[in-house]
């Protein structure tokens, strides 16, 4: 139904057409308790109870208690009840003495949950819910309107709620500290580019101290560097605007160009680092996303080496049937059992307490993860705390392998 402009900013009528086209209020009511997994019904009290008929039940009726709404009598309903459970102090467990109350005006919201035994024998709890229905004429209570609900559905629902809740709190909170830890990486390297660039004004006649201090420099920009370009990156990712661009990429050479970048860090931590090659390595090719390959590998090696202290770090790759394999092992701290299902997501950090130990920003993996996915691969790992920890992660070989 279009509303032309004129009719939208003067308020808007329905002709009669479009009246006659609307479905009645009935229906749609029905229709919208249906949707939220509900069976209504109309139930008109019996001169006993357990005498009243029930009308307009909805068709869930039959997969709720397994009886055709047609068939529903209110004995047969009663018959199948085990156990009920008032959800409101002033109802009574009994069904005699709540429906004295009921249509007596003392409960005008009958909610309980009800343990029904099912035709096929099964067990069910079903929430019943109604409100009193009266008669126009006398004003008299006659029944009941009301919606019957698969409790276990329910329940379903109001877990994926609070799960959808406790996610976008989580969310929230990691937010928080990616800000608060954000301002904190950011400053580090920008004070040494700072701090640095004055020092060189001081030692105009030193060129080793000025060696010395542009080499800080030229560290702390590409550092810098590198944490925009994560939060650029992870901006990319969650708008989905990632490019990926497929050339011949030669495994070796990417983790060359990695062991080259990392091995003075390795070094000046004390800690063993190794490519190992395997023999032909040098003639393998692939055909991937170069760049996001080698973002990948420095994630995991930066991280590798980030939280090991002593021992080894080492990486290389295998060849398999239709992929290769990554993998980049350390001895260092490991990662708790209780945090492994977390570390890809986003901003998410071991720790991310203003006084952690290691730097960061909680993207790599998150990043990591969202290339790998965009490159056709997988990605895991195994960890033993204080023990260390082996990422792998596999790209598909495709027929570009030679
Ligand atoms: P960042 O390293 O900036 O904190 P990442 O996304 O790279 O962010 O990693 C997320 C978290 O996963 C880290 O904070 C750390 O707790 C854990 N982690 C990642 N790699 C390792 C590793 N090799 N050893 C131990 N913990 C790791």
């Amino acid at each position: 139904m279009r509303i032309a402009k004129s009719q939208y900013n003067h308020g808007y009528h329905l002709s009669r057409d479009e009246k006659d086209k609307i479905p009645d209020a009935d229906t749609f009511f029905i229709q919208a308790i249906e949707n939220t997994g509900g069976v209504p019904y109309q139930l008109i009290f019996g001169p006993q109870i357990g005498e009243g008929i029930y009308l307009n039940t909805g068709a869930g009726v039959t997969q709720l208690l397994g009886i055709a709404p047609g068939d529903l009598t209110e004995t047969l309903y009663q018959e199948m009840i085990e156990e009920i459970i008032p959800l409101s102090d002033d109802i009574p467990a009994d069904l005699i003495n709540s429906r004295r109350k009921f249509v007596n005006g003392e409960i005008t919201n009958y909610m309980v949950n009800v343990r029904v035994g099912l035709p096929c024998g099964a067990k069910r709890w079903i929430l019943d819910t109604s409100v009193p229905m009266t008669d126009d004429e006398t004003g008299k209570i006659i029944g009941a309107i009301g919606v019957l609900y698969d409790d276990n559905v329910r329940k379903h629902i109001l877990e994926k709620l609070v799960e959808a809740r406790n996610r976008e709190e989580e969310s929230e909170r990691l937010k928080a500290a990616f800000l608060h830890n954000i301002s904190h990486e950011i400053r580090t390297p920008l004070n040494a580019i700072v701090g640095f660039s004055t020092l060189l004004e001081e030692y105009p006649d030193s060129p080793e101290k000025r060696r010395e201090y542009l080499d800080i420099i030229s560290r702390s920009s590409d550092h810098l560097l590198e944490i925009i370009d994560d939060i650029v990156e992870i901006s990319k990712i969650e708008a989905k605007t990632v490019k990926i661009s497929r050339e011949q990429v030669n495994p070796d050479k990417v983790l060359h160009t990695v062991y080259d970048q990392y091995s003075f860090m390795a070094s000046e931590k004390g800690v063993e680092f190794n490519f190992v090659a395997i023999p032909g390595g040098s003639d393998l090719c692939i055909y991937n996303d170069g760049y996001k390959v080698m973002q990948i590998l420095k994630n995991l090696v930066s991280n590798a080496l980030k939280f090991t202290s002593e021992g080894r770090v080492e990486f290389g790759y295998t060849v398999k049937k239709n992929f290769i394999e990554f993998h980049i092992s350390d001895t260092g701290i490991g990662i708790p059992a209780e945090q492994q299902k977390n570390i890809f997501t986003r901003f998410y950090q071991g720790d991310s307490t203003p006084n952690r130990s290691y730097g960061g920003t909680g993207l790599g993996l998150a990043i990591s993860k969202a290339y790998v996915d965009l490159l056709g691969g997988d990605i895991w790992f195994t960890s033993r705390l204080g023990e260390g920890s082996v990422f792998r992660f596999t790209l598909p070989s495709g027929n570009g392998v030679r």
